[in-house]
């Protein structure tokens, strides 16, 4: 089957949902299943779009994201450093190690992101695990929450 694209990012019946349920802190961040796997191929297949400004939730978890850059640029944080992104540049995120994408103040920021279907939940820093994050060089700056 084949699901066709409308204009820009999004896809014809795919709903845009937002990034998240409420209580966790992002800002400006939509996101479409593209695949909701079973059997054999348990993952979903899904785009995220930060907005201009906007940024994904400071996290970590056991589970791993594989995430390809489609639509403008942006940065994200990785463990202890941020790095520069933009068309089909790919990003993975290890278990357990902290991660947070932002778009730049002018445009978007759209990526492809492949995640285990069964999968824990997002864990959020501790005031002291914040604290050390930003210790680093480039991060305390970048990280927000
Ligand atoms: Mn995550």
């Amino acid at each position: 089957m084949v699901i066709r694209h409308d204009t820009d990012c999004t896809w014809i019946g795919v709903p845009v949902l937002p990034y998240k349920e409420d209580g966790t802190i992002f800002k400006s961040v939509t996101r479409q299943v593209l695949f909701d796997g079973t059997g054999d191929l348990p993952v979903q297949f899904r785009y995220f779009e930060v907005g201009p400004g906007g940024h994904s939730t400071l996290e970590r978890h056991q589970h791993q994201h594989a995430v390809m850059v489609i639509r403008g640029c942006g940065r994200v944080l990785v463990g202890d450093t941020v790095h520069e992104i933009g068309i089909r540049d790919v990003v993975h995120i290890p278990p357990m190690t902290w991660h947070q994408f932002r778009a730049p103040e002018d445009g978007p920021l759209g990526f492809l992101c492949v995640v285990a279907s069964d999968r824990d939940r997002p864990q959020r820093p501790s005031p002291e695990e914040f604290a050390a994050l930003s210790g680093f060089p480039g991060v305390g700056d970048f990280i927000r929450v």
